[in-house]
């Protein structure tokens, strides 16, 4: 279908292109000087903070936990509603997830139940920001510093989101991001960390690649067991191009976000469903990156499940996802004891969450299309 609008799609302008273009002609691909360039710009965005790249989101936060020193007989305090990839790093360095309910609202770990998940072997908390809308950034670093936790946020949707006019990752403790082409910010793949100090920054420097030091022109020596999880300088040019488009691309989501708002109030209202329990994100405009736009479908009062719903909008021409059923389900953590029943919100939202389109290139058109044909769906299956 020609005019499919998918949940999400990626943009590179021109000079995004013959930016890569000049690094495939260099002769240097792989990390080099791109890369160096890249990780000072972040540095300048979040305020001066060391950062460094990586290969992925998801070693980006192996190695945040690998600094903070978290392995074998570790607790890390978590949310159910993530990507996956959240509480399996856990599970990769020999610690455990534990996972705290959510707030039905945010769609975010709870920070109210947080305390009571604490015990001695506690040693950090590790919040994620879906859809890009903070924590409440005040308490969660009070919880962490009454009870001396670490704190590695998995700012991995958040970049660009803001707390108290200040950007995600300028402040805090190890604050990670994915750049994964889905993601506002994309290097197609990659991720970077924000770090507290220079000697942070040496250590997951090493992590990245092998565990090497280097002392002069041919000293080599290693000295702790790392990855090959090194950004190229390929991925770092698109980041640095990515950077400049941020602005715009960010203004373009909250215009459409805004009028996701209006246009399925405006739906709801003239199908006569006012009393159909939709639930849309918080509205705020002044924290969120607006990487997802999310509903919660009122299944109850449908007589069709999210899977019908998804059919239904795909037929015209529409593309959704699902940002995430509850980690807890899935067989690996079913094996090792977690109950998807132990955190009954998430275990609901996991179950009605619905992502609807939302990328700069989309058209104002596309939200009165999507809005109608979804309140369209609705109607027709509401129960009454
Ligand atoms: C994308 C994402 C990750 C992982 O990032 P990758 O770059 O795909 O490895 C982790 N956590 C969340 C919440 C994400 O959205």
């Amino acid at each position: 279908m020609s005019n499919f609008i998918p949940f999400t799609r990626p943009s590179f302008n021109q000079e995004t292109i013959d930016a890569v273009t000049e690094v495939l002609r260099s002769g240097w691909v792989t990390s080099g000087p791109k890369l160096a360039e890249f990780e000072a710009a972040l540095s300048t965005y979040f305020g001066g903070r060391p950062v460094r790249c990586f290969a992925n989101g998801t070693a980006t936060m192996k190695i945040a936990l690998q600094v903070a020193g978290i392995g074998e007989g570790d607790e890390v305090i978590t949310t159910p509603i993530s990507w996956v990839a959240t509480s399996n790093v856990v599970l990769s360095v020999g610690a455990k997830p534990v996972f705290v309910d959510i707030d039905p609202l945010t769609r975010n770990i709870d920070l109210d139940k947080v305390v009571a998940a604490i015990t001695p072997k506690t040693r950090a908390i590790m919040p994620v920001y879906l859809a890009g809308l903070p924590v409440d950034m005040d308490h969660l670093y009070s919880i962490a510093k009454q009870h001396n936790l670490r704190v590695i946020e998995d700012a991995a949707q958040a970049f660009g989101s803001q707390w108290k006019g200040k950007k995600i990752g300028s402040f805090g403790d190890l604050v990670s991001f994915s750049f994964q082409a889905n993601k506002n910010l994309t290097t197609v793949e990659g991720g970077c960390l924000v770090l507290n100090t220079e000697t942070e920054a040496k250590l997951a420097e090493k992590l990245r690649l092998q565990g090497l030091t280097r002392q002069g022109m041919d000293g080599m020596d290693v000295d702790v067991l790392g990855g090959k999880d090194n950004l190229t300088d390929v991925n770092a040019v698109i980041g640095l191009q990515q950077l400049k488009q941020l602005p715009t691309y960010q203004a373009r989501r909250a215009a459409l976000a805004h009028q996701y708002f209006d246009a399925i109030r405006t739906e709801l209202k003239s199908a006569s469903l006012e009393n159909l329990k939709l639930e849309l994100p918080v509205e705020n405009f002044t924290d969120s990156n607006w990487h997802m736009f999310q509903v919660l479908l009122p299944l109850e009062q449908l007589n069709c499940d999210r899977g019908q719903v998804m059919t239904e909008l795909k037929d015209l021409g529409i593309g959704t996802g699902v940002h995430y059923p509850a980690i807890t389900g899935f067989t690996l953590y079913k094996n090792q004891g977690y109950k998807t029943s132990d955190t009954p919100m998430a275990d609901r939202i996991g179950h009605s969450i619905l992502t609807l389109p939302l990328f700069p290139g989309m058209a104002d058109e596309d939200i009165g299309r999507i809005a109608s044909g979804l309140v369209g769906i609705l109607k027709k299956h509401y129960k009454n």
